[in-house]
């Protein structure tokens, strides 16, 4: 068995396991809630990161926060996506881990969220680190060394 302690697995780096930017789907501040629902609809994930022009990470947008952005009283006003920015409905209280963190102080936050945004000093958007891609080196690094 692998241990947990020896720091093998727990300290690998989040960059390792990232995916990383350019292989991430994202829309920006100023796209109308039209194309998120699209490019969500499209890509079958659940939410995408937002960014500014300077790629830098604003928040979150996902199908459900784009409904009950356009939800009236009684009916859903769907002619509200072509005008409404994806700025005025994301969620911007989103957990966030720097780039040069490693996996121990990211395990925590990944118990409640299916994936993470991962950030440079500076704000700028690096990648995401799914719960998948960390269960999958999990369960490889076990198969591993029951091997040995
Ligand atoms: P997974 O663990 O691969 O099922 O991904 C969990 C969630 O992470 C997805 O529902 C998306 O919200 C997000 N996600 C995973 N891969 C990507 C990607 N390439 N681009 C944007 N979001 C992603």
């Amino acid at each position: 068995m692998i241990s947990l302690y020896s720091g093998e697995f727990l300290g690998l780096s989040v960059k390792e396991l990232m995916i990383p930017s350019e292989r991430v789907a994202h829309v920006q501040v100023g796209n109308s809630l039209e194309h998120a629902l699209l490019v969500l609809t499209k890509s079958g994930y659940t939410a995408i990161p937002v960014l500014d022009s300077r790629y830098r990470l604003m928040g979150l947008i996902s199908t459900p926060i784009i409904m009950d952005s356009i939800l009236g009283l009684e009916r859903i006003e769907f002619e509200q996506l072509d005008t409404k920015k994806v700025e005025s409905a994301m969620n911007t209280e989103i957990p966030r881990i720097n780039v040069q963190s490693n996996l121990q102080s990211s395990l925590n936050l990944l118990v409640d969220n299916p994936f993470l945004c991962i950030e440079d000093q500076s704000g700028i958007f690096e990648g995401i680190l799914t719960r998948r891609s960390v269960l999958l080196r999990l369960s490889n690094e076990v198969k591993r060394n029951y091997r040995k």
